[in-house]
């Protein structure tokens, strides 16, 4: 999803657009699998330095559980706020000014074209709101390291493996 922001761009700070975000096509999912639409609704504002977008996304994944790779549905809500600075000046647009306590701040460019590239910022704010595990319950057994079984599932007769410094101890202690 691409927006085209020439308008906003040459509109006086403070402006204002909407943007419904109804879906994203599949190809921009980037690698999800999303079993709900991504939706929500974003604020665009002209600001001294370029475009603020501001708004809140929200969504369903399809991830696999960190323990048994089993599929789990994790709904997703995500605030964004990204701040996009225009690459070239637009002509009738107000300058661009630099605000130096922005130094830090990522910021997102506006192409050549005046376009605003907002799946990749929306999937960039899902990505990072993505916990570091993900666990179909939170007791979950996991797979068995040796034969793959889902121990959720079955059970299996593998033995733990046994640490090889607790067979040399068991050796000296037989010798003794
Ligand atoms: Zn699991
Ligand atoms: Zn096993």
């Amino acid at each position: 999803m691409r927006y085209k922001v020439a308008d906003l761009v040459k509109a006086p700070p403070g402006a204002v657009r909407w943007i419904e975000v109804d879906d994203i096509e599949s190809a921009e999912h980037a690698g999800f699998q999303v079993v709900a639409p991504v939706q929500g609704r974003l604020r665009l504002m002209r600001s001294p330095a370029g475009i603020l977008v501001e708004g809140r996304i929200s969504t369903t994944l399809n991830l696999g559980c960190s323990r048994c790779l089993e599929p789990v549905e994790l709904p997703i809500d995500v605030e964004i706020s990204e701040h996009f600075r225009p690459t070239v000046t637009i002509p009738g647009a107000a300058p661009v000014l630099t605000d130096p306590d922005e130094e830090d701040e990522a910021i997102t460019e506006i192409d050549e074209r005046q376009m605003m590239d907002l799946s990749g910022v929306i999937w960039q704010n899902i990505e990072l709101a993505l916990p570091a595990s993900v666990l179909c319950r939170p007791d979950c057994a996991g797979l068995c390291a040796q034969c793959g079984a889902n121990r959720n599932q079955e059970a299996c007769d593998c033995q733990p493996p046994v640490d090889p410094r607790w067979t040399d101890l068991a050796r000296l202690i037989e010798k003794h």
